[in-house]
């Protein structure tokens, strides 16, 4: 059986027959389903037999276990059990006029990654597209503003889970209207996703996650640059970047003591000056705390020499706010949380 968020349009169609419903339900389930977003169950436009039929036909892919808001209200995250009881993170961000929902695409991840809560967790399994789109839904039913981005920044790797990540970015695109630039997908560094990425027709946008200006450094880091070591993945970077003649994102956690030294800032200036007229923008992350990493943020001082070291050598910089460290929301923050028994 087909997942209410997973179901295509001639899913649908086929229960619809089954009931006899007339043929412009369809339209309208669609509509109440990605244009009016709302939760099926509440789509008065659909008469409550025909939406009992659909919720039963369709159920939710997505139990929730817990859902968390700062203090402002404006960040929510939600913890999800999925079938087979692994778990997973989705985040909502709040704008004044828009929000932005940060997916995951697997549950836990393989890559790694040693300051990274997902990565010290291990790996569980990979989501459906459906599981994916419902993130975007689900977060949706609890926003007064519409959903305009989504980033594939949350649990998992999501060019380890291509065709996935790939169809529900198509489904977003297609069903919920949200323009292919707002979709953003970020990845460790999986080379041959990346030069796949850079040949699909809808033009999302790339980021790639860096943290250290050389494999060394990486190599401890990020354990996946054994396998695509850093000039593999600036020239993947680069082919991305010319074939769409669109700027890639670096995201670079900052570690104090660790890859924030003025001359690591040169060290990665000058790796990203191959990219060409393009350039490209680093995104600085002060490091989000999680339990399996000694390391500390950047002090302000650091972080803030290093990004105008970057600025000076032509790279364009900016250093994200952090949202949702109070509830564990944050970039790297994300992880299941032990099951209770
Ligand atoms: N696997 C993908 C998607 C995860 S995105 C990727 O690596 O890009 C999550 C972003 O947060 C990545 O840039 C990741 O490296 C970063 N991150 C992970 N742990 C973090 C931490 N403790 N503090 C700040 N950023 C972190």
């Amino acid at each position: 059986m087909s997942n209410r968020y997973g179901a295509d349009r001639s899913e649908y169609a086929e229960v619809l027959d089954g009931i006899a419903a007339p043929s412009y339900r369809l339209g309208q389930t669609w509509d109440a389903l990605y244009k009016q977003r709302t939760p099926l169950e509440e789509s008065t436009s659909l008469p409550l037999v025909l939406r009992n039929s659909l919720t039963s036909k369709f159920p939710l892919a997505l139990t929730e276990v817990t859902r968390a808001r700062d203090t402002a209200g404006t960040t929510v995250k939600w913890l999800w059990e999925v079938a087979g009881g692994a778990q997973v993170e989705t985040v909502l961000m709040r704008y004044p006029t828009r929000a932005t929902v940060c997916v995951s695409s697997q549950a836990g991840c393989a890559m790694a990654c040693s300051f990274c809560a997902t990565g010290q967790a291990g790996f569980e399994r990979h989501l459906t597209s459906g599981e994916i789109v419902e993130q975007v839904l689900r977060a949706q039913h609890d926003s007064p503003q519409p959903v305009s981005n989504v980033v594939f920044m949350g649990m998992g790797e999501p060019l380890a889970n291509y065709d996935a990540t790939w169809h529900a970015v198509e489904r977003m695109h297609a069903d919920l209207g949200i323009s292919a630039r707002r979709l953003t997908i970020s990845t460790v560094g999986i080379t041959p996703g990346m030069r796949r990425l850079a040949r699909e027709t809808l033009p999302v946008t790339l980021a790639v996650s860096l943290h250290a200006p050389d494999d060394e450094l990486r190599n401890v880091l990020v354990p996946v640059n054994r396998r695509y070591p850093l000039a593999e993945v600036l020239d993947a970077a680069s082919e991305f970047a010319s074939t769409r003649n669109r700027r890639v994102t670096f995201e670079y956690a900052c570690i104090g003591n660790v890859n924030d030294s003025p001359a690591q800032a040169r060290a990665l200036a000058r790796l990203l000056r191959p990219l060409g007229a393009l350039g490209s923008h680093v995104n600085l992350i002060p490091l989000n705390p999680t339990g399996g990493y000694t390391g500390a943020r950047s002090d302000p001082g650091r972080l803030r020499a290093f990004a105008s070291t970057l600025l000076d050598n032509g790279v364009n910089t900016t250093i994200r706010q952090t949202r949702g460290t109070g509830i564990d929301a944050a970039c790297g923050q994300l992880r299941s949380r032990p099951r209770v028994s």
